[in-house]
């Protein structure tokens, strides 16, 4: 989490007259303890109010994160709250919950029949990665000491465009984060930069099903099958996981005939995050392997489990159950048919709303047809405005679109992203099309007409 830095001063807060004791309001001391407490409605209050200045999670079009749920979803969450998902021995009920939504992903994403897949839940696809990246490291790992071969620098391949998630899991557990350069062509991984990248040393081959920065999936089959002729030919034998932290819950009920999952021999391991397009409030991720022997048992500890033990693979110890009972309750409330729905619409959103930029300009579509559900576009040359002036001008509208650079090699280019979620339908996406359209006219307005300042450089 965010790092902060204590700042030492008196600031404090003021309550409202109606909370006042005794004719009296009581500063809050703002960064420091309060000696006394006060009563639950007070308190309730204070923080209410703090709150009011954070943004409406609905209008967030950056967040891939689930932000509406069932009323009935929120009541079991709320009856959950308490419990901690690791005390698998008092809380029975839930592990077992837990073990089924690994077998409904498992069978998703199509592990061999009688494989013994195993999976776990995860805080979210980061914590999901850090595992699955363990397990590739530790069997190369346990490869190469078997060969005889050196096993110092490992390496990991994977596109310029990933979340920072991968990143993130090579720098904290020392292996050479390979980032493929993307390229006027391709906004992310291909099969030959991919392998272009792979050598003895090599881990695995990440592929991205939905690239945050365009929504686009990356070519997992032609890579696996690359990697197929390079183990054949006598290259190296490189293992292939698949981040589908947000297609993993879109590509199965949208494009069930897309080969990307365990249907490719190659892929070892798949992470989703159920807090996205899996319909659940943050924080519950998951991470299926395809059979035990992907997952090396060095990594995996024992807790406590009905008399016996239960195998556990996470980073941290304690965490609430709420999440993953949701995730159960999703499946259950929604079954295939009722995710299908619920993607579809979000589809034929995300296509409507893109259109209508692009008709309505000044815009051009970024990234491929095939996708999640994003709309990324780039304002058109020659405007005096650019993708971040446009973004700033929506925000006093209520509307946060991010603009961003894309990645490395393509990041002269800024685009405008617009993640397309359950509960944000089309009424809204007309709304935000209306809204984009007139802060396009007065910013031409006040720049004193379209062309007539340079476009400035961006500021990354
Ligand atoms: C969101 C995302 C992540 C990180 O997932 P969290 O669940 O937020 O930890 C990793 N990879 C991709 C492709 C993502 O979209």
């Amino acid at each position: 989490m965010a790092l902060h830095r204590h700042a030492a001063d008196d600031d404090s807060l003021q309550t409202r007259p109606q909370f006042a004791e005794h004719g009296e309001t009581h500063p809050v001391p703002k960064n420091r303890l309060p000696e006394r407490g006060m009563p639950a409605s007070v308190a309730y209050e204070v923080v209410h109010d703090e709150l009011l200045l954070d943004g409406s999670s609905r209008l967030n079009l950056a967040t891939f994160v689930t932000t509406w749920m069932d009323r009935e979803a929120r009541d079991l969450m709320a009856e959950c709250a308490d419990k901690n998902m690791i005390d698998k021995d008092e809380y029975p009920q839930t592990a077992e919950l837990e073990r089924r939504c690994v077998g409904m992903l498992a069978e998703l994403w199509h592990a061999p029949a009688h494989g013994h897949a195993t999976g776990c839940s995860t805080t979210g696809s980061s914590e999901a990665a850090m595992l699955a990246g363990l397990a590739l490291k530790w069997r190369w790992r346990d490869r190469r000491r078997a060969a005889g071969a050196p096993d110092d620098r490992p390496n990991m391949v994977m596109g310029a465009n990933v979340q920072v998630c991968w990143e993130k899991f090579c720098r904290y557990f020392d292996v050479e984060a390979r980032l493929v350069p993307v390229g006027p062509d391709a906004t992310h991984l291909t099969a030959e930069t991919a392998i272009a990248h792979c050598d003895d040393r090599t881990i695995g081959v990440v592929a991205v099903l939905g690239s945050t920065y365009d929504g686009s999936y990356e070519p997992v089959a032609d890579i696996a099958a690359a990697l197929d002729r390079l183990a054949a030919s006598g290259g190296p034998d490189v293992p292939v996981h698949v981040d589908a932290a947000s297609g993993g819950f879109v590509a199965p009920f949208l494009d069930p005939d897309l080969l990307w999952d365990f249907r490719l021999d190659r892929v070892a391991s798949i992470n989703a995050s159920g807090h996205k397009y899996g319909l659940v409030y943050p924080g519950v991720g998951w991470a299926v392997w395809r059979e035990p022997a992907a997952l090396p048992e060095g990594l995996v500890f024992d807790v406590d489990y009905l008399g016996g033990h239960m195998p556990t693979f996470a980073l941290n110890f304690s965490r609430p159950g709420a999440q993953v009972v949701a995730q159960y309750y999703s499946f259950l409330r929604l079954g295939r048919q009722g995710y299908r729905a619920v993607q579809q619409a979000a589809r034929d959103t995300a296509g409507w709303l893109s259109d209508e930029l692009v008709r309505r300009g000044p815009f051009r579509r970024v990234g491929a047809e095939l996708g999640i559900p994003v709309v990324t576009v780039a304002v058109a040359d020659g405007e005096p405005f650019d993708a971040y002036e446009l973004s700033e001008a929506l925000r006093a509208r209520n509307w946060l679109l991010p603009a961003y650079p894309m990645p490395p090699a393509l990041d002269d280019m800024s685009v405008l992203r617009v993640v397309v979620r359950n509960g944000f339908g089309r009424d809204l996406a007309t709304m935000l099309a209306g809204a984009v359209h007139d802060e396009v006219a007065e910013l031409r307005r006040r720049h004193g007409g379209q062309g007539a300042r340079h476009r400035a450089g961006f500021h990354h």
